[in-house]
């Protein structure tokens, strides 16, 4: 019987592992620390841990199967990009501590290769770069934006503008008026990294039951994770990582808005239509439109497409049967042909989707508090790749109370302010991407940029 877990995503489908999950926790157990779940944070951070404290006792509780969350769903960007925008994070940080995050999310891009590479996790790494592309006059605008931020903040030696015969030397996509290129970025198999990584730390001495959905949590005197069957007690810390799902456990549910972001992917494409396409350098697509685009051209030869354009569902909903949306996904095909007007008659094998979880104020929060004992690293909206793996270093030298210069970064021990109770929420959340389409469309057709003054624009200025 194959896996239903499987139908999750392509990844987790040709992730090599049959997806067996491993022993539900059914007996009381202490530990030094105590994690909630299996995706690239939780997997981080016991991996850092255990690689500064080999004897330590770090125990995983994954609700499913490793990777059923965002880890083993998403696009396969492993990018320097942050979730707030390097000109917001200046204003609101500082200059200096800008320029140390952005080095730090850069070395993350090259630490997950690294570690792939020593842990012999084939995760199909390429570090082609991300070249976004204006599609259109109207995003022309945004690439000499984009660059003239970075220039004033002495960052822009990461960054080429490219010329539209530029672009089309390296990939024929329809109407590309020109792109800005960044070498920051790497197009991974995200199931063999969270699949891999999991093997990893079981090697080095973590346990991971999964299964195994965390109920309740307890702070100090009383830390621990509980499932409905048994607790696993932390000595050290209890560590929350479970992104969009946190926004299910009480006392977080308005630290984290769900937000729906779904792919879809070819067959593989015959060596004629690459030929045609180009992207030999297999860079990282997207766009500058405001419900963004990603796009990965995979290891076996397919376009994979992503959006995040599916609505948000009322009370920070969750469920399996939000993870497909028949009028996103028309909507997203119609977008490959856009980009792609070669593929047409190209057969769409897989969709899939899930949620990406965004703080109020879009910026991820890491931190550990000694005196309750709890850690936490959350809030990536669609950022979590290279992300997850700086907080899971973080994180470590944190519980392991270590000074380090990660611990001093932006993101470090903060909280960001609750989102809206229902329905105010849903009106706000869902109007802002109402909003965000029709500009979409409005640049499309008037070949117009946006004016960046719209309240909608401003609300969600990152
Ligand atoms: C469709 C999609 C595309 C994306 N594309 C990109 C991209 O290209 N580049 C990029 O950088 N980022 C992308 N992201 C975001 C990125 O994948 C995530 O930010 C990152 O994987 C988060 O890792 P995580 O370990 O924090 O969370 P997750 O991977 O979501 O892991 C959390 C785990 O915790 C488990 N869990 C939750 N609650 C409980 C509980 N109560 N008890 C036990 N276990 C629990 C879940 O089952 C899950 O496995 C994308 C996300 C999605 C959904």
């Amino acid at each position: 019987m194959p896996s239903p877990y499987k139908s999750v995503s392509f990844w987790l489908e040709t992730c090599g592992d049959d997806l067996t999950p491993r022993r539900e926790l059914t007996e009381d157990m202490e530990v030094d620390v105590a994690v909630l779940g299996g995706g690239y944070s939780g997997l981080w951070t016991a991996y850092y841990l255990l690689r500064e404290e080999p004897g330590l006792a770090v125990t995983i509780l994954e609700g499913e199967i490793v990777g059923f969350g965002a880890s083993g769903r998403n696009g396969g960007w492993c990018s320097a990009g942050f979730p707030v925008s390097l000109p917001e994070l200046a204003r609101r940080y500082g200059i200096e501590s800008t320029r140390r995050l952005h080095a730090a999310m850069i070395d993350s891009v090259d630490e997950v290769g690294r570690v792939a590479g020593r842990e012999d996790i084939d995760i199909h790494y390429r570090r082609g770069g991300a070249l976004r592309i204006a599609r259109g006059e109207g995003q022309r605008t945004a690439v000499e934006q984009s660059y003239r931020a970075y220039e004033n903040l002495g960052l822009a030696e990461g960054y080429r503008v490219l010329t539209r015969q530029q672009v089309e030397a390296r990939v024929r996509v329809h109407t590309a008026e020109g792109g800005l290129f960044t070498p920051h970025c790497a197009a991974i198999h995200p199931g063999r990294l969270v699949r891999g990584l999991a093997r990893a730390v079981e090697r080095m001495g973590a346990t991971i039951h999964e299964r195994s959905r965390v109920v309740t949590f307890g702070e100090r005197p009383e830390l621990a994770l509980r499932t409905n069957k048994a607790q696993v007690r932390a000595r050290r810390a209890v560590v929350l990582a479970g992104e969009a799902y946190l926004s299910r456990l009480r006392p977080l549910h308005r630290q984290l808005l769900p937000v729906y972001s779904l792919i879809v992917l070819t067959e593989p494409i015959s060596d004629r239509l690459w030929d045609e396409i180009g992207w030999a350098g297999h860079e990282c697509l997207g766009s500058f439109r405001l419900t963004v685009d990603y796009l990965i051209r995979t290891n076996d030869g397919r376009v994979l497409f992503g959006s995040r354009g599916a609505p948000y569902h009322f009370g920070s909903r969750i469920s399996p049967a939000f993870d497909r949306n028949g009028r996103t996904e028309a909507l997203i095909r119609s977008l490959v042909l856009d980009w792609f007007p070669m593929l047409r008659g190209v057969r769409f094998t897989h969709a899939w989707g899930g949620p990406v979880g965004m703080p109020r104020d879009w910026m991820p929060a890491i931190s550990f508090d000694p005196h309750r004992g709890m850690a936490a690293a959350r809030g990536y909206t669609g950022q979590g790749v290279a992300t997850a793996n700086l907080a899971g270093r973080i994180l470590a030298d944190l519980i392991l109370e270590r000074a380090s210069d990660l611990t001093t970064l932006p993101p470090v021990n903060r909280r960001s302010p609750n989102w809206e109770p229902e329905p105010f929420r849903w009106l706000v959340v869902r109007g802002m991407q109402r909003a965000f389409a029709h500009i979409d469309r409005r640049m499309e057709r008037t070949g117009r940029a946006p004016s960046g003054r719209s309240i909608p624009e401003r609300l969600a200025r990152h």
